[in-house]
């Protein structure tokens, strides 16, 4: 599919320089760099020292390390706020005030190319459902990048990328905050269940943020959204892109979704797409990630067999229901993305029963009540960790299931093992974020394969 576009650049301009990125890490350092690219002039400012922030001074940024960075203000007419920095920031608080243009790495990457996009939201999924649709479309012939929330900044692409690839982003709810002209041809919002509460305030406040993925589109764009979800499933969506939901039982009428589930198979317009049994990944949720998949590779412009080929043979993502080893009769599975309650309660459902789970980690503002039933359904027994361990124990006082308090990851793996039994699963899928014991849920999943690997069988 062509998509250079003969009217010229599509995009709005960026706002005048100099520029001030606020964050430099990955994403705040490919903004930088982006902006040098063009010849601007730019500063940057973090209030830490992060790897290879110090680097871009060899590029002619003007740094302020370990600072607020307010001083820089007077030398700016925009700030570049990465992701990661908080909306109540000192020095984008007073950017703000001063009648300053403030916008996100997300918005400068998309004005900086001309790409069709397809961009993935939601509170779970992302990441799978993302790489999966890059996986798709470039089995359907399609060229391809996977950028956005993790991985590849979007800021690293102008320059580096074909123009005729889709780019398929990742947009994280702090990313869509800070859009203003953000227009995705495909957009794509998941789910929306209570996580980051301690940034957003309030579930409503997070799901607008994630609903902004629509509200620059445009009557040629598509507008793409699980029918089924409690929050978003029946909102009307901003923007005015053409809807096409996909669902399990708000499809059950195939005329209102572009994709539907019904007996064992997915379908779309043209017939049967593929059989739920066909799909690589286990769940309901990843069969619904499969139909968000689906409806955006097709609204995209894949052709339905390259659509089938590339649900079938995706080959999952790290550290999501990853499965590790099995050992005298265990499988034991790291799922350590599941960094919230939704997450877990869906990983914990992909198995039937007999699961051993290993949860807790960091806090980050939300309970844990809504875990129970999927607890009292699926588990055998857990074992709880970290700083949530004693708020675990409160919430899932009415589960019926023993609750462990093992401490750390170690000694809730040991305990998980010595008690599991054969055709029982050990699921690490902690329903909390890492930062209490790791430097992020990639090293907490990496410790926890490890350990796998160290357990000796026989016992
Ligand atoms: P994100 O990028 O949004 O964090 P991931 O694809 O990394 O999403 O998955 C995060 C966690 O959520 C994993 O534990 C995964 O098993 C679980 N998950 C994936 N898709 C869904 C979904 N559609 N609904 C609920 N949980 C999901």
């Amino acid at each position: 599919m062509s998509t250079s576009d003969p009217s010229g650049p599509k995009r709005p301009p960026l706002p005048p320089g100099p520029y001030l990125v606020v964050g430099l890490a990955r994403s705040g350092v490919a903004a930088a760099k982006a902006l040098v690219a063009l010849g601007a002039r730019v500063y940057g400012t973090d209030s830490g020292n992060p790897p290879g922030a110090g680097r871009l001074a060899e590029l002619g940024v003007e740094l302020e390390l370990d600072g607020d960075g307010i001083q820089l203000l007077d030398e700016v007419k925009t700030v570049v706020k990465s992701p990661g920095v908080p909306a109540e920031a000192p020095v984008v608080a007073a950017a703000r005030e001063r009648g300053l243009d403030v916008i996100g790495e997300l918005e400068l990457g998309w004005r900086l190319l001309d790409n069709r996009f397809a961009a993935v939201t939601g509170t779970n999924g992302k990441t799978t459902v993302a790489e999966w649709l890059g996986h798709t479309l470039r089995e359907a012939g399609m060229e391809a990048t996977v950028a956005g929330n993790v991985g590849t900044p979007l800021a690293s692409l102008p320059g580096e990328i074909d123009p005729s690839a889709t780019i398929v982003c990742e947009c994280s709810s702090f990313q869509l905050e800070d859009s203003l002209a953000f227009a995705p041809e495909v957009a794509v919002l998941l789910n929306v269940t209570p996580d980051h509460l301690d940034r957003h305030g309030t579930l409503a406040a997070y799901a607008e943020a994630k609903l902004r993925i629509f509200s620059n589109q445009t009557p040629e764009d598509t507008a793409i959204v699980d029918a089924d979800d409690p929050v978003v499933g029946e909102v009307e969506l901003p923007g005015e892109a053409i809807r096409e939901p996909f669902g399990i039982d708000a499809c059950a009428d195939e005329q209102r979704c572009a994709v539907s589930f019904a007996d064992g198979e997915i379908r779309d317009s043209g017939g049967v797409l593929v059989r739920a049994d066909e799909l690589p990944l286990a769940g309901e949720h990843n069969l619904r990630n499969a139909m968000a998949v689906a409806a955006a590779a097709l609204a995209s412009g894949a052709d339905r067999e390259g659509v089938a080929r590339g649900l079938r043979s995706f080959a999952g993502v790290p550290h999501r229901l990853e499965r590790v080893r099995e050992l005298d009769g265990v499988v034991y599975v790291n799922d350590s993305k599941a960094t919230n309650v939704a997450a877990a309660a869906a990983a914990l459902a992909a198995f039937g029963s007999g699961v051993h789970a290993i949860l807790g980690g960091s806090l980050k503002g939300g309970d844990f009540a809504d875990l129970t039933p999927a607890v009292r359904a699926h588990c055998t027994a857990c074992y709880l960790v970290g700083e949530a361990a004693p708020r675990l124990r409160a919430d899932l006082a009415d589960a019926g299931v023993p609750l462990h308090d093992s401490g750390d990851l170690a000694t809730a793996l040991a305990d998980a093992a010595a008690a599991a039994v054969p055709g029982e699963t050990v699921l690490l899928a902690p329903a909390c974020a890492s930062f209490d014991a790791f430097r992020d849920y990639e090293e907490r999943g990496e410790r926890f394969r490890e350990l796998v690997a160290a357990l000796e069988g026989g016992t």
